[in-house]
């Protein structure tokens, strides 16, 4: 899984104005999911399934 910071880097992703993640692709804000298992959040794309890793 990509983190968020390679796919702002490599254009998957884009901060709108309001600084929310968003799919580039699709134009949709990304969805949180919490895994209290692991280090990290994944954000996911409503509209095409992409997953992305965040740390935290
Ligand atoms: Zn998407």
């Amino acid at each position: 899984m990509k983190s968020t910071r390679k796919a702002l880097r490599d254009g998957d992703l884009y901060k709108d104005n309001y600084e929310r993640l968003t799919c580039a692709a699709c134009e949709r804000g990304l969805k949180k999911e919490n895994d209290p298992d692991e280090v990290f959040s994944v954000r996911i794309c409503p509209d095409c399934g992409l997953r992305f890793k965040e740390l935290r």
